[in-house]
């Protein structure tokens, strides 16, 4: 099969189609191998009880490890699963976003790969979207990880809220529910550094969140380093307000007005007591103060730049290699 190149949006996103699962399953994988064969036979014991067909569709973000050759295997054996392999890795959001361009169920839940996120709870998601609403998220109760990583969650999860104007309790948990319409909306709008749950709530009309319950990593660490992690936090910062480098002006008029207040005062206090020598570090240090505002100040202008380069160049924000379907016999494993 040819390598097959999916724009940012793609327009197709097959809705309704004749024999299409009422729900889909999207899972992301980057370097899980270890844990794939126990996270499938759990997705497969849910989907065996679920009142309604449904399908599962993992895109292996360009791992490096045996994960495509681990999902091509499960696929083998399971009828309802297909697998997309991204020609590299997109990142966490861009691969649930190749996900959704192809899943083609009328309900969307997207999970993580690590077992973190129970499957078993994927029913309760479903039974909020019968009940009518578009968009279920959850919070995760005893969540199982570091108190530091906790901590940042939160104050993303204040941030994200604010930008898009939807509360949300906790907008990094990825065991969410999507009706169709939320979906197509998504993919067409979504831009450089999608990050799906903000994207959605902007869109959603009556979301919901429940608690679910959240476990310690069952293999491996987390594919999230603290670059990456403070990454994702920058591309949530500037991808959907202006209003961080509408502060960062502010703030520039306010530390020079207070550099100018400082230097009438030290003119003063030189007329009133005389010369002084001391003194000198404190300015260093007030001097510090200020150039890590103005160093801040360039680094934001330059992710707003940083965003409009990559608008600008076009790429598309991931590249499908190949697409494993089910009725098809996969092609020897491309890597
Ligand atoms: N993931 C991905 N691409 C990446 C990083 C992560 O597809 O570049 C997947 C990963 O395999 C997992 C999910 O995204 O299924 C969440 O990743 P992880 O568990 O590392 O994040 P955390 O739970 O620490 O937020
Ligand atoms: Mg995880």
């Amino acid at each position: 099969m040819p390598p097959e190149t999916v724009p940012t949006a793609p327009a197709g996103a097959a809705t309704g189609l004749p024999g299409a699962p009422a729900a889909s399953i999207v899972i992301p994988v980057f370097n899980e191998e270890g844990g794939l064969p126990q996270l499938h036979a759990r997705i497969r014991g849910v989907l065996d009880a679920l009142d309604r067909p449904a399908e599962v569709i993992y895109i292996d973000d360009g791992s490096s490890d045996r994960s495509l050759e681990e999902l091509l295997v499960i696929q083998a054996e399971d009828h309802r699963v297909t697998v997309v392999s991204l020609a590299r890795n997109a990142g966490q959001h861009a691969a649930v976003l190749a996900g959704f361009a192809h899943a083609r169920g009328a309900v969307v839940v997207t999970l993580d790969a690590d077992l973190q996120n129970p499957p078993e709870e994927i029913p309760r998601l479903l039974e909020a979207i019968d009940a009518g609403h578009d968009v279920v998220g959850t919070w995760r109760e005893d969540r199982g990880d570091p108190a530091l990583r906790r901590v940042i969650s939160a104050l993303v999860t204040g941030v994200a809220s604010r930008s898009v104007g939807v509360t949300m309790r906790d907008c990094g948990s990825m065991l969410r529910a999507y009706r169709r319409d939320i979906v197509d909306q998504v993919l067409r709008c979504a831009e450089r550094s999608p990050f799906i749950p903000v994207l959605a709530a902007s869109v959603a009309r009556r979301p919901t969140e429940i608690a679910i319950g959240h476990a310690a990593r069952f293999v491996g660490r987390s594919r999230y380093s603290a670059l990456r992690f403070m990454r994702l936090g920058f591309d949530l910062i500037t991808g959907f307000s202006m209003v961080p480098i509408q502060l960062v002006s502010l703030a520039g008029i306010g530390v020079s007005l207070a550099g100018m207040s400082f230097g009438v005062f030290l003119f003063i206090r030189r007329l009133v007591v005389g010369p002084e020598g001391e003194g000198v570090f404190t300015l260093f240090a007030i001097l510090f103060v200020f150039l890590g505002f103005l160093i801040l100040a360039v680094g934001l202008v330059g992710e707003y730049v940083g965003r409009i380069y990559l608008e600008v160049r076009g790429r598309p924000t991931y590249l499908v290699r190949t697409v494993h379907r089910p009725e098809e016999t996969p092609p020897c494993a491309s890597s």
